[in-house]
């Protein structure tokens, strides 16, 4: 916050009208208080969906549980709001104890935005790499404490082993760490709750053979595959067996809808089930279309809009027996899918990509004249591999 004001007493006064206001990182508070401060432009509803952790529980609340809370909310009474449904125990930050950045997004947001800030989805436990930068995270500051220090003045040089190579970062963490993006980026606006949620578990598992004809769930053979499919990964395989450890059924008692339930535990359940949170809503309509149903997302790690569905029209043309299309955003970047194609059915995974275009090449500019990234970590970043860069640094002579 640029206050102009040199002590953390006055930034208190300017923002809450009080001096001393203890900071939660699980609990919004004093809402009402800053939303007068800040002026029309800030609303309740904004803050609490682009800067709280509220959008990773609302679509695992049933509709009247998210109105009630809303309704607390606005009479300031936060705690009780929270701690009502159990919301507290069930924090999504619980198991970290360190606020987390993301050294490459500090460097971002210092160029581009000014100043560097805490990533919400960064201190989300399951998540443990940057969704954008596949760097893995590094802690700051416990979270309670220290909390009024500036990111800017932190050292934030990248280390060799932040890197991910491909391989650690599997799918399934990729489907996870979508799942969460996607979440806390749906618009407020749209009202997805767990009656919904239950709906698309439903016809997931009824696709996918976890029902019997009379409609009952054949959870052994559920939790077998699941537990078959998480054991592969490196990163969210702990939280998994963490999960499993409490309870050997609480995959029945998220199909149940059972509100003792954490949102990560939905977040397995639908990376499991769906892919991931936007698939889980369109389950009808994606599951048989080739190559999905518009619109599809950009794929382009530098681009404002990456893995949001931004691309209504893709160029389709047919071969013999298969539908070649291409999707192009306007950031420029401009990739490729076979029907036949592994890729066909996975909306955020391309054959090949035939144009970076502008936004991506400025990206990669910045990388080579303001870090001293090693290529292979710039790779990661922007995706592709050293090759790549190598020859774009060739082609734009930098
Ligand atoms: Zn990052
Ligand atoms: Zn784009």
């Amino acid at each position: 916050m640029m206050t102009g004001r040199s002590s953390n007493n006055h930034h208190l006064t300017d923002l809450f009208r009080k001096d001393r206001v203890a900071p939660n990182n699980t609990i919004p508070n004093q809402l009402i208080e800053l939303v007068n401060q800040l002026g029309e432009s800030v609303t309740i509803e904004s803050l609490l969906n682009n800067h709280t952790f509220l959008p990773l529980y609302r679509p695992f609340l049933k509709r009247h549980e998210f109105e009630v809370l809303m309704q607390n909310i606005y009479d300031g009474q936060y705690k009780k709001a929270f701690m009502k449904l159990g919301l507290t125990a069930r924090g999504v930050n619980k198991e970290i104890e360190c606020l987390r950045i993301c050294p490459l997004c500090v460097i971002e947001d210092k160029l581009f935005s000014g100043v560097p800030y805490l990533h919400r989805i960064h201190q989300v436990s399951i998540v443990s790499v940057c969704v954008k930068h596949n760097i893995v995270l590094t802690n700051i500051a416990a979270a309670n404490k220290d909390s009024y220090k500036y990111i800017g003045d932190l050292n934030c040089s990248i280390y060799e082993e932040q890197v991910l190579d491909s391989k650690k970062n599997s799918v399934v963490d990729q489907r996870i760490n979508r799942t969460i993006w996607q979440i806390l980026n749906l618009p407020f606006s749209k009202e997805v709750s767990l009656e919904t949620i239950l709906e698309k578990y439903n016809e997931c598992l009824w696709l996918k053979g976890y029902l019997t004809p009379k409609g009952k769930v054949r959870l052994q053979l559920l939790v077998d595959d699941m537990t078959k499919f998480y054991s592969n990964t490196t990163l969210s395989k702990q939280y998994f067996e963490f999960h499993r450890s409490l309870s050997d059924e609480w995959i029945g008692r998220v199909l149940r809808g059972d509100r003792q339930m954490r949102p990560e535990e939905h977040i397995f359940t639908i990376a499991f089930l769906a892919t991931d949170f936007y698939s889980l809503l369109n389950v009808e309509e994606s599951e048989n279309v080739a190559l999905g149903n518009p619109p599809w997302p950009c794929l382009n790690p530098a681009c404002c809009n990456f893995l949001r569905s931004v691309i209504w029209n893709a160029a389709i043309r047919k071969n013999s027996d298969e539908v070649i299309a291409t999707f192009e955003c306007k950031c420029g970047f401009k990739y490729l899918k076979h029907s036949n194609s592994k890729n066909a059915v996975n909306k955020y995974a391309y054959d090949r990509v035939i144009k970076y275009g502008d936004v991506w090449q400025r990206r990669l500019e910045f990388y080579i004249t303001h870090t001293d990234l090693p290529i292979r970590c710039i790779a990661r970043s922007l995706n592709c591999d050293s090759k790549t860069i190598n020859h774009h640094i060739g082609e734009l002579k930098l």
